[in-house]
């Protein structure tokens, strides 16, 4: 468990809900619930069962919201109502779902409200809770039992390194690419790397001849969320990418350059653009190409930092 976390409250929780994991215990409740939404093409949907085993009655779209998502009891019973703005991705509003989903696990069976630990913060404000949502969220949508499922022959051939796959495998659970890196790459295998999406320019801010970062998956001990949004839009000359065939993957080795632009990213200093980079020490990296994008796998360690 991270140091950012409060680890009271998770022993509370383990203790409420019986289990000396908590992480294991959030894995077997989205696996059980996924089941009930598990649809022919192998992603999870929000069907009647699933929701209905959640306890939420209904989920509607509205602009009246402030913020992402929320939940609310609709005083009926003991059962929620989950309100999500609309978003610009479909997939950014099955996170959401899946997030506001998470948050009836921390509440009181049968009380509609009341939370499990009288350690849990105000709704949105405790930090803990959002990250075990968060964590959860990618558990139910891509559930454990579908990563080693031998029918799910892309996710597996992913997980063999096989980076190029990474969006293909993401449309077909209908989740966006950076939750399937984070939780593929960090919850599962535990790995500290940095995965990045680049597409050539195609005009727009960036000039001819540079690529662009599209998203990054950024462990969590390198800063994680708010880190990442240093990479997003950040571009690097077209050169600088590693060059590959088509729909494959590789290991490559990557000029210096890009040693000193990572961690540059990865720091609180403001970011240099990659031009003016210093060569230091080349790095190892896990590479692959679909189409225009070209997708990069990096362990933080090896960046030096
Ligand atoms: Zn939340």
């Amino acid at each position: 468990m991270r140091a950012h976390l409060n680890h009271a409250l998770i022993t509370d929780l383990e203790r409420s809900l019986g289990t000396a994991n908590l992480l294991a215990w959030v894995e077997k409740k989205c696996s059980r619930l996924a089941t009930l939404g598990l649809s022919k093409d192998g992603s999870v949907r929000f069907t009647k069962p699933l929701l209905e085993a959640a306890g939420i009655a209904e989920v509607v779209v509205t602009g009246q919201i402030n913020g992402c998502s929320c939940i609310t009891s609709r005083g009926e019973g003991d059962s929620f109502r989950i309100s999500v703005r609309p978003f610009s991705t479909k997939q950014d509003k099955r996170f959401w779902i899946a997030h506001e989903i998470a948050h009836t696990f921390w509440y009181q069976k049968g009380t509609a409200g009341l939370p499990l630990s009288n350690l849990q913060a105000r709704y949105g404000d405790d930090r803990t809770i959002e990250w075990l949502c968060n964590r959860a969220a990618a558990a139910l949508l891509v559930p454990a039992f579908l990563l080693e499922s031998p029918q799910h022959s892309s996710l597996n051939r992913l997980r063999r390194g096989e980076i190029h796959l990474i969006e293909k495998c993401a449309s077909e659970l209908d989740v966006p690419p950076r939750l399937l890196a984070r939780r593929l790459w960090h919850d599962v295998m535990q790995q500290e790397k940095l995965v990045l999406a680049f597409e050539a320019s195609d005009g727009g801010p960036h000039p001819e001849g540079t690529a662009c970062v599209r998203w990054a998956a950024v462990p969590e001990t390198a800063g994680g969320g708010t880190t990442r949004l240093k990479f997003e839009r950040k571009s690097v000359p077209l050169e600088s990418l590693p060059r590959l065939p088509q729909a494959l993957s590789d290991d490559v080795t990557l000029s210096g350059q890009w040693r000193a632009f990572l961690s540059d990213c990865l720091s609180k200093r403001r970011a240099t653009p990659f031009r003016r980079c210093a060569d230091s020490g080349r790095v190892m990296a896990r590479a692959g190409r679909l189409d225009s994008r070209l997708f990069l796998e990096i362990e933080v360690s090896a960046l030096g930092l």
